[in-house]
């Protein structure tokens, strides 16, 4: 049977887009589902797949060529029959010609599939552990019901870096007059800080859909249905997908969680997702959960101009991290204006007849009331456990049920299947995911790399940002071992006072025996980035000796972390 190939349906509402990578040719031979070429267009990258089996005859276009909807791109010839039952719409004036190839308007195609190694959820977990098993050689299929991404590219890391960046340009710009330059005036857009965010979102999804193709990786759109320990089930409105595979890697992460006092429900009570995609920027925000991701957004909401208020239930907030890392962002907080009430429950939400909200907070065995227009819950997030049924894949949770239970190869009970990623509950970030996804790979192709937690980084991207990794100060004290600490300020680094950066510091804990560096903290300009530098310490055990050594460009930031080894041993050059 002959058909056309004929462009009916491109990304969102384009009506146009350039042709991407061509990974066919006239005369190939073709099964269903091989993807012919894509198309990239402002919304990111459609895939052109084969409908059956059978030749490609003609090829009307060529890399990088500009089509148009609705235009012939080429001719296949399929050995039987394409079932696909044209929708009402399409047998109007404007539809392609009968017989044409159809995007998206057909009947689900039937199809079986089987493969080594499938994987559910596209996430910073999935999608790595997809990529990681095209390149071991194995038949890879994934299978995401929203964006490929996960929340790390869609409503997580990425988004809210791309407004921490904007205001972070906003904060540069208002204090312009000391780096001698006059601005006398700057307008907050909203709509295009939020336009651009969604654009540096769309640019990475469209880069993880071409990495996808790239490598060979099947990938298909809809929720993953468990049929039978080895069989899953994905129906979408182009395929209805029976899917069979030798491992399974569960990557199904984590969504955001509440705490269920009195108008938790309410229906407009914003999480991180919708915190996202405001239109407007509240003129005040109450911030339940001053954790990092509560406390990210105050910062972020704060410098473009909301009353923010945080309730903290913990004595601090960032509660995990050293009493002197926190003092530094708490005096940032104190001084841009964001209150923030710590030791203080929060019991109940009620609206007001002008629409605002009331939070009440127990404090000091009193009752309070923060009247703000909007209120977002930031108290951490539950794993995706409920999105397949374990049961049936003999899959056990963890002993507080809150994660799947794995080994140290990200293998459930039952062997032929991994978790990776926050829906394992152990360290909720998407590095934690990613490096979860080649452990899991690396064992399911024969390997023996295990997961280690003592040297993951964190990243917090308030202002001042915070880096930490291994030890902390606090954890060194409980857990009595005798150990050191070498602390420097940026108030002494050259490259930090050029960029009118002095606030925080770089500090080092490490074995007063064995002198292994076993953990630090930066609080303080590029923290996020300087972390890098102490998690290799930190992971390969080196010890302040070793360390002493390296030698740093200057001038850099980077200069604070050879005085903090310094400090251990009060040597520091720059400090006294
Ligand atoms: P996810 O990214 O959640 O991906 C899981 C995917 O599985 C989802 O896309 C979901 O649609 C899909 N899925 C679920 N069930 C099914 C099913 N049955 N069938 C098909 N698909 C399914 N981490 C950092 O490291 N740094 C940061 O700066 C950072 N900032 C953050 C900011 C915010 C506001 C939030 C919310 C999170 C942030 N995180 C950050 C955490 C990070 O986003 C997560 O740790 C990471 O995304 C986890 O990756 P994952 O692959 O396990 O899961």
């Amino acid at each position: 049977m002959k058909k056309e190939l004929v462009i009916e349906k491109l990304n969102g509402h384009d009506t146009s887009g350039v042709v991407g990578k061509i990974s066919t040719q006239v005369g190939q031979r073709i099964s269903t589902g091989d993807t012919l070429f894509t198309i990239e267009s402002g919304k990111g990258v459609l895939t052109v797949k084969a409908e059956g089996d059978g030749n490609v005859v003609a090829l009307l276009v060529e890399d990088g060529q500009k089509v148009t909807k609705g235009q012939i791109v080429g001719h296949l010839e399929y050995d039987s029959e394409i079932v696909s039952e044209r929708v009402p719409q399409q047998t109007k004036a404007t539809s392609p010609k009968a017989g044409a190839y159809n995007f998206g308007l057909s009947k689900p195609t039937k199809r079986k599939l089987h493969v080594d190694l499938a994987i559910i959820g596209g996430g910073p977990g999935g999608y790595v552990a997809a990529i990681r098993g095209a390149q071991a050689g194995l038949k890879v299929a994934i299978i995401e019901e929203n964006r490929l991404g996960g929340t790390c590219l869609n409503h997580g890391c990425i988004p809210t870096k791309a407004l921490v960046n904007s205001v972070s340009v906003l904060k540069n710009i208002r204090r312009a007059a000391m780096f001698g330059l006059e601005v006398p005036s700057v307008h907050i857009n909203f709509t295009q800080m939020m336009a651009r965010k969604n654009q540096v979102v769309d640019q990475l999804v469209g880069g993880i859909e071409y990495l996808m193709e790239n490598h060979g990786i099947e990938h298909f759109k809809g929720r993953a249905k468990v049929e039978s320990e080895n069989h899953l089930s994905v129906e979408n409105k182009q395929i209805d997908l029976t899917l069979s595979y030798e491992k399974l890697i569960i990557a199904t992460g984590s969504k955001a969680s509440f705490i269920p006092i009195e108008g938790y429900d309410l229906p407009d009570i914003l999480t991180s997702l919708e915190l996202l995609s405001l239109e407007e920027i509240p003129k005040s925000l109450t911030i339940i959960g001053g954790g990092v991701i509560g406390m990210e957004f105050a910062f972020i909401y704060r410098a473009l101009g909301s009353e923010v208020t945080v309730v903290e239930y913990m004595p601090q907030v960032l509660a995990l991290l050293d009493d002197d890392v926190i003092a530094v962002v708490r005096a940032s907080a104190d001084e841009k204006g964001i209150r923030i009430f710590e030791d203080a429950r929060a019991s109940s939400i009620k609206n007001t007849l002008n629409g605002q909200k009331i939070v009440e907070i127990q404090m000091d065995g009193k009752m309070h009331y923060i009247c703000s227009d909007k209120v977002a819950m930031a108290v951490g997030r539950k794993a995706n456990i409920d999105t397949l049924n374990l049961e049936s894949l003999d899959v056990e949770l963890n002993d507080k049920r809150t994660g799947i239970a794995v080994n140290t190869h990200m293998q459930t009970s039952n062997p032929n299947i991994y978790a990776i990623g926050d829906v394992t509950n152990i360290i909720q970030l998407a590095h934690v995911a990613s490096h979860q996804g080649i452990v899991a790979v690396d064992h399911i192709g024969g390997g023996s790399h295990t997961m280690n937690y003592s040297a993951i980084p964190g990243a917090i991207f308030t202002d001042p940002e915070v880096g930490c990794v291994g030890l902390s100060e606090r954890e060194a004290k409980a857990t009595g071992i005798d150990y050191l600490v070498g602390k420097f300020p940026f108030a002494a680094n050259g490259k930090a006072l050029v960029m009118g950066e002095q606030e925080g510091f770089v500090k080092l804990i490490a074995d007063a025996t064995s002198r292994v560096v076993l953990g630090g903290a930066v609080v303080g300009i590029h923290a996020t980035d300087l972390i890098a530098i102490i998690t290799n310490f930190v992971a390969h055990k080196k010890t302040i000796d070793e360390c002493a050594h390296v030698v740093y460009a200057h001038p850099t930031t980077a200069e604070s972390i050879h005085e903090s080894i310094l400090m251990i041993d009060d040597r520091g050059i720059h400090f006294a």
